[in-house]
């Protein structure tokens, strides 16, 4: 039977959570005990598939086409899994499925209330995952804070769990936040009391209280908190801001909650080995040879629009033992006169994955710009698109190449929709979504990178290339280099005479790993570490 970590938040949100329910994953399955997660998100939207990127950040699909909260790829990255739909759970999904029950008349003669109906609706959530992947461990992250009014039954489901299952199967963890006043230079713990006693005032007394914080921790902070909250004092986890996210796995190992968790669920568990994270973390503390990639977006503001596309970059430039320089751009800044100056020290170009027409044409002069200066460049979904229609313009000789989704009317609607996707009326779940099969064609760069021929990956998008065009691009140099396996829809393009400029209508994003580079960002990386900027000197010729 599985045992239950519930992950809930205090004071403020924002401060890593999601990190940090990933890291005791990383802890957990590094002592060999498997482990499954689900992400509980308080909204009402039946999932963040319609939100704004600017709302809540990228939408991560998982391989049953899911479109999840962002956290979902963290915990992906950091335990090494692929997880499904069962793994996010919001409360719109409750509501519904609790509202077409009572319709269906389950509860005929009955009241439905939060407490029992919902809370058993979500409680089922839990021990349907549980029971699906037999993991040894389900840990499940409450979004939100302790007293969030959409948050509450989730943890009255969370608090119901202990008289389930049994005390010695539930443990739960508090991720708080401690402020930090520069006027008295002490962290502050008055908060953490508070939101424990809000926690307490629903029935739960947390085991363990991760604190996370800005500044050191001292031990008489530990103290007060294992006072005040009535936690053991080896219990209270410093957590301090670190450089990068994926050292949270080695702060939180050496504070020794992995073998607290261990020791209070009374889990088998093998020797710990965690050689990988600590290479993974020097390599990215060291001040390795930049590589200046520009990613040109319209949601460049929040940078959590692109958390896996960040990532994957990373995990590409640890291989190539560099680091990232990542230039954030803002597509519509290109569109003014003179406006392709912040490419300029770009070794290679990222237009990634979007929606509607604001800064098309800036990311369609990224691409003129990558084309036509030899610089690599990667298009992923919306970024295949992008160079299609900028490859299109420029092989037709006509500004008016364009997708159907930005110009209903144009006269070459290079990007459309499949008749199939005409007929669809409702906005939610109704894109081709998650994992489909794409034949790689022998030879071509996109084969090179991946190094097999038949390859999953996962979409999230309407539109498709249009194969009316097909012959007449194939003949100006665009070779196709990735299809559907009955050959009827372009999976991933490139240019013939370019040294790489590749797209795919996919989103190889979410499949990489920090061990494991995706091939595609892979030999981007690899290509663009040996471009040239303006400016920079080229090595000298060797004279005898
Ligand atoms: N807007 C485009 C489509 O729907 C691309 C989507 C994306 O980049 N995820 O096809």
């Amino acid at each position: 039977m599985s045992k239950y970590i519930f992950v809930t938040g205090g004071v403020v949100s924002s401060v890593g959570k999601g990190i940090t329910v990933a890291s005791i994953g990383t802890l957990l399955k590094s002592r060999q005990i498997t482990v499954s997660v689900q992400k509980l998100d308080p909204y009402l939207n039946v999932d963040p598939g319609t939100m704004s990127p600017y709302q809540h950040g990228e939408v991560f699909v998982t391989r049953d086409g899911a479109e999840t909260d962002l956290d979902l790829g963290n915990y992906e990255r950091f335990i090494d899994a692929e997880f499904t739909a069962d793994s996010n759970v919001t409360s719109g999904q409750i509501y519904s499925a609790i509202i077409a029950k009572e319709r269906r008349g389950d509860f005929l003669g009955g009241t439905i209330q939060i407490v029992p109906h919902l809370t058993t609706e979500i409680k089922e959530r839990f021990k349907r995952l549980a029971e699906k992947s037999q993991a040894d461990v389900v840990l499940i992250e409450i979004g939100g804070t302790v007293g969030d009014i959409e948050g509450q039954p989730f943890l009255e489901a969370a608090r119901q769990m202990r008289k389930d299952v049994g005390r010695d199967n539930v443990l739960y963890i508090h991720v708080t936040f401690l402020p930090y006043l520069t006027a008295t230079q002490e962290l502050k713990t008055k908060p953490t009391q508070h939101s424990v006693n809000e926690l307490r005032r629903i029935g739960i007394q947390p085991d363990i209280i991760i604190c996370r914080g800005d500044h050191p921790i001292s031990e008489g902070i530990r103290d007060k908190i294992s006072l005040f909250c009535d936690v053991e004092r080896e219990a209270v986890i410093p957590l301090p801001t670190v450089s990068t996210i994926y050292e949270v796995p080695l702060v939180l190992e050496e504070a020794g909650l992995g073998q607290l968790v261990i020791d209070r669920l009374s889990l088998k568990a093998k020797r710990t080995d965690l050689k990988q994270w600590q290479e993974l973390a020097s390599r990215l503390n060291a001040s390795l040879e930049p590589v200046n990639i520009a990613l040109v977006g319209k949601y460049v503001e929040l940078q959590d629009a692109y958390f896996s596309v960040r990532e994957a970059l990373c995990h590409a430039a640890v291989y190539h033992n560099r680091n990232i320089n990542l230039l954030w751009i803002q597509s519509e800044d290109l569109e003014k006169d003179g406006g392709d100056a912040p490419l300029r020290s770009a070794q290679g170009i990222i237009v990634p994955g979007g929606f509607g027409v604001r800064g098309i044409e800036g990311m369609i002069k990224a691409a003129t710009y990558a084309r036509t200066n030899e610089i690599p460049y990667l298009g992923l979904c919306l970024g295949l698109q992008v160079m299609v229609i900028e490859f299109a313009r420029y092989t037709l000789d006509s500004t008016k190449a364009n997708s159907a989704e930005f110009d209903p009317t144009t006269p070459y609607p290079v990007i459309d929709l499949l008749p199939e996707q005409k007929r669809v009326k409702d906005k939610g779940g109704t894109m081709r979504l998650g994992n489909y099969p794409c034949q790689l064609v022998p030879g071509s760069r996109a084969a090179k990178a991946y190094g097999q021929s038949l390859v999953y990956e996962r979409h999230r998008h309407r539109f498709e290339f249009n194969n009316e065009f097909r012959s007449q691009l194939q003949e100006a140099g665009m070779i196709y280099s990735g299809l559907s396996p009955d050959g009827s829809l372009v999976e991933v393009c490139e240019l013939a005479n370019h040294p790489w400029m590749v797209s795919c209508q996919f989103h190889p994003e979410f499949g990489s790993r920090p061990s494991r580079p995706h091939p595609l960002f892979r030999d981007l990386i690899g290509v663009a570490k040996d471009v040239l900027r303006e400016g920079a000197q080229p090595p000298l010729p060797f004279s005898p």
